[in-house]
């Protein structure tokens, strides 16, 4: 009996069911102690290995996504921003627009909850298997800029095109030469209808001229990402600010 619980450990540890071998011994006690038939018993176990996977799958998909801090919905404090409707945030939590390739456009001052709002449905999307990616708008088009330097671009491009969900935070903060503006609105248009994107942004829509140095591009890029989009406009105070 020994032999054989040892062997089985062993050989669930090179199956690489590590969670299995960790309960083996606990489960089959409380199997004996409860009479339960094989396959009850074996289902505790297949039920544990899923379990452990799917808690590994999403920490490493949430290491991977690049999020500057880890924030949830259920985090935010809506009663202090009243101008976010609360409604339109559970729909959104859905995740029905990832399943439809729709946008989330959030716009407002500093410090109001737009990254809070990208992050905390980032890591909705994250628990609900997909795959998510967060950068800077400036950050994103010099790492395109780079990569292209070192003839990566294809490579690099996909690391902002293959995940079902980009978080685009901080448009607007540092304007964009039209080289810059140009790797923008190529990573926008191969997304277009294609994956989601939430973009975040302190400018309004009519200052994005000056932000991609150039009208016509703005509009273009203006035109694709607001095609299929909720967009959200933060009027407030800033979070930061409120115990000053
Ligand atoms: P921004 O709009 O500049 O992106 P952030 O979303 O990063 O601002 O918010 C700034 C900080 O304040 C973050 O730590 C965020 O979690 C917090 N914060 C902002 N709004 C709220 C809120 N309504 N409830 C709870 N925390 C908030
Ligand atoms: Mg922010």
């Amino acid at each position: 009996m020994n032999l054989n619980y040892e062997m089985l450990f062993e050989n669930l540890k090179k199956l690489e069911v590590t969670r299995m071998a960790e309960v083996l011994s606990s489960a089959a006690e409380d199997a004996a102690a409860k009479e339960a038939s094989y396959t009850e018993f074996l289902a505790v176990l297949v039920d544990a290995e899923l379990i452990a996977r799917k808690e590994r799958s999403i920490t490493m998909r949430t290491r991977l996504a690049g999020l500057p801090y880890l924030k949830t919905i259920e985090d935010f404090d809506f009663a202090f921003q009243p101008s976010i409707d609360k409604k339109r945030i559970k729909e959104l939590s859905t995740l029905r627009f990832i399943a439809n390739g729709e946008n989330l456009v959030i716009t407002g001052p500093p410090g109001v909850g737009k990254s809070h709002i990208a992050i905390g449905l980032g890591l909705k999307a994250i628990a609900a298997g997909h795959r998510v990616y967060f950068t800077t708008a400036t950050g994103m088009v010099s790492s395109l800029i780079k990569a292209f330097q070192e003839s990566k671009f294809e490579h690099r491009m996909k690391t902002y095109t293959s995940p079902a969900l980009l978080i685009i935070d901080e448009v607007g903060y540092l304007p964009l030469d039209r080289t810059g503006a140009n790797l923008f609105f190529q990573l926008i248009s191969r997304r277009y209808e294609k994956g989601s994107i939430i973009l975040t942004s302190n400018k309004s829509f009519t200052e994005w001229g000056e932000v991609f140095s150039d009208t016509v591009l703005a509009s273009a890029i203006l035109d694709r990402l607001l095609h299929h989009a909720t967009t959200i406009n933060i009027k407030g105070e800033s979070y930061r600010l409120k115990e000053i």
